[in-house]
Formats: structure tokens, sequence, C-alpha cells
């Protein structure tokens, strides 16, 4: 095959991968705005439309109203051909959530669950995870695989578990996992995972980092690079440093010499910033202790610290990475109301910002490790298009 030739196919495959990934993001959209808009001659989309409409992917779905000429048909993405489970492991808990090519949570579940580095285990995670596959009740065919979020170090190629201090194991093969799961897994680190599930319908280029304040405090860095060719994939954007283990804020000193850490290092940020610094006031369950922060005074006073000790880190991840600071894990899902007061706190320590508007909340607040490690079945299968 000619050099000529293999040019030629690559640059028909790259133009049906954008014109799908932009139909995909519309509801609704017609053959000439797909041409004007993205700049390609009409020839080309009705070629690949046609594909994508032989392939089940896109279907026409009705006509637009007439603009005068005659009525353009109305494109929309076929979201349901393929769909992917994520799950996610936690010490106590796992979640699972179903999404499809939309790449939103369509349903999802969590159980009570301890973590034991047992055959049972693994035994019920298999049994739970073809529940919920079974229980969706979709055409097996379309089923792309789960994809499993862990807290703890992941090498690549879903290797092993390097390290996970909140499941206590080292040096795990990731396969342990789904030895009782018949179909593809992929794994990836939570906050990782929640990071993607952020970024993957954000509108534009960016930079974030992502802060998740679970029952231990990680995080994830984002970086989307500019390639000129738009099927990269998201989890490409993510910065996992020379060892995978980039993000770990929980580790961060915050006081030399202050409260030990479950690491066995004293005054990690982790001692400081935990969820558990909240849950354990109220038997565990954080909604509980936000639910009374107003009209408790001690936990006012909890909250109060908590919040000064946020802004410190909050603040030295602007320093360090000069971009937006996604609040996220349990605490990100309860900070709304409390998003001016941590703004206010990091902005007087910051030596450039008059106010700190890059701090964000998250958006996903239910399931967005689950979701984010499903999320890496669909770019897979969207990258082959
Ligand atoms: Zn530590």
């Amino acid at each position: 095959m000619s050099r000529q030739r293999v040019s030629n196919l690559e640059v028909k495959k790259i133009n049906r991968n954008q014109i799908y990934r932009f139909i995909n993001q519309q509801e609704r959209v017609s053959k000439p705005e797909i041409a004007s808009k993205m700049g390609i001659s009409m020839p080309t989309v009705l070629m690949n439309v046609n594909e994508l409409l032989e392939r089940g992917l896109v279907a026409e779905v009705g006509d637009f109203e007439s603009t005068g000429g005659r009525k353009a048909k109305v494109l929309s993405p076929v979201y349901e051909a393929r769909y992917a489970i994520g799950i996610d492991i936690t010490q106590n808990h796992i979640g699972m959530a179903l999404t499809d090519l939309s790449g939103k949570v369509l349903n999802h579940t969590r159980l009570y669950k301890p973590y034991t580095n047992e055959d049972q285990y693994y035994r019920d995670l298999g049994d739970l995870s073809l529940k919920f596959l079974h229980e969706i009740n979709r055409p097996l065919e379309q089923f792309l695989g789960f994809g499993v979020s862990i807290p703890g170090i992941i090498t690549p190629n879903n290797a092993t578990i390097a390290f996970s201090h909140a499941l206590r194991i080292t040096n795990i093969p990731c396969k342990m996992f789904s030895q009782y799961i018949d179909y593809p897994c992929i794994y990836t680190n939570d906050a990782n995972s929640a990071m993607v599930a952020e970024m993957y319908h954000h509108p534009e280029k960016t930079t974030a980092v992502y802060l998740s304040l679970s029952n231990s405090v990680g995080g994830s860095i984002y970086t989307e690079k500019t390639t000129g060719f738009e099927g990269q994939q998201v989890f490409d954007n993510l910065f996992l440093g020379d060892n995978y283990r980039s993000g770990e804020f929980g580790h961060m000193t915050l006081y030399p010499g202050g409260q030990p850490c479950y690491c066995g290092k004293l005054g990690c940020v982790d001692t400081y910033c935990s969820a558990k610094i909240m849950a354990q006031q109220t038997d565990g369950k954080l909604e509980k202790f936000f639910e009374s922060v107003s009209s408790n005074a001690d936990f006012a006073k909890l909250w109060d610290e908590y919040l000064d000790y946020l802004a410190i880190v909050v603040n030295s991840l602007r320093m360090a990475f000069d971009c937006q600071i996604i609040i996220g894990g349990y605490v990100g899902s309860f900070i709304e109301p409390y998003l001016k007061s941590l703004q206010d706190r990091a902005a007087i320590l910051n030596t450039f910002d008059p106010n700190a508007s890059y701090i964000k909340p998250c958006r996903f607040k239910i399931e967005a490790s689950a979701l984010g490690a499903a999320l890496r079945n669909i770019e897979n299968f969207i990258s082959t298009i």
C-alpha cells in the first residue's frame, strides 16, 4: 500500500471521527450545519453521515422547519448504540454507574461492602457487577465492558495496583478484582476517574486540578494538549507523573510535626482536610453534619477551621498550577453554599489573584469516579469510529 494511500485513509478516518464527535455533542443537527460549522465539504459530510447511519450510530429523526428551500433532515446521535458500566471500589462501598455514548450517568447504585483481600469479596464483586449488567436489560452485544475505579496507584496497561492505603494492599494484580467478571475491565485511579468525568463534557480546552476530599484526600492534574487531532482521548490529558503518583495532594505537609497521618508521616494535608473530620461527628454520615452545621456551634467551629486549612491547600495548588481548582470528592458535593467563604479565605492568601473565582465546585456529585472509569470504554470505542 503506498504512503499516499495510507495517508488518504487516515484523513478519511479523522474526518469520520470528527463528524461523529460533532454529532455526538449535538442533540439535533443537519448535514448543511455540519458542513458549515466544521468547514468540511458537503460530499464529505454526506459520505460520512451515510456510513454512520449504516452503523447505527446516528439516526434521522425528522425534518427541520423549512427556511425556504428543501427541509433538512434532523440527525441525532444514537447514544444507546453502545454502553459501559463503571465500578467504584472504596474501603466500605461498591458504587456502580451505567453510561452510554452520551457520557451521562443513566443509572447508579451504591452498596455497603467493606473491602477485604479475600476470594469471597472478589466473588461477590463479580456477582454484583453481573447482576447490575443484567438488570439494565440492554443487548449484551452493545456492552463495551466495565471500568473499575480504584483508590490507589495503578501502573499502566491495567497491570498492577502498586499501592492503596485505603484498601491496605500493595502490588496486587488488577485482574484479582475482575477474576469473576467475564468481560473486559479497564482500571483507573479514583481521582483521575472523577477528573475525567468532569472534563468529558467540558466545552473548552483547559487545564485543571481536581482536589478529591473524601475519606482520604487525593487529586488529579489535567492538561489538555493541542494535537490538532480531535480524536485524542480525554485520558491522554491526565498528567500521571514519573511513578503514576501525581496528584497525591493528601500527603503534602501542611503542618511540620503536626497530627499523625495514616501514611505514617506527620502533618499531612489528609489529617486536616479529609471528609472524615466532619463525618466522624455524625456517625460517618457527612450529609448529617451539613444538615446541622448552621445550628450546631461545635460543628460550625470545626467547619470554620476546616475551611481555613482547605484555603491554604487550594491556594498552594493555585500557585503551583495556575489553573482552575475543582473541589471534588464527598466534601465537594456539599461545598456550593460555602464556596464564597472558601474563595474569600483563599484570596487573602494569594499573591496575584484579587479573588479566588478559580475555585470551582465539582459538577458530578453522584458516582463521578464510577462514571469516569466507564468513560474509558466509551472513549476507546469512539476513537475507533
Ligand atoms: Zn500522609
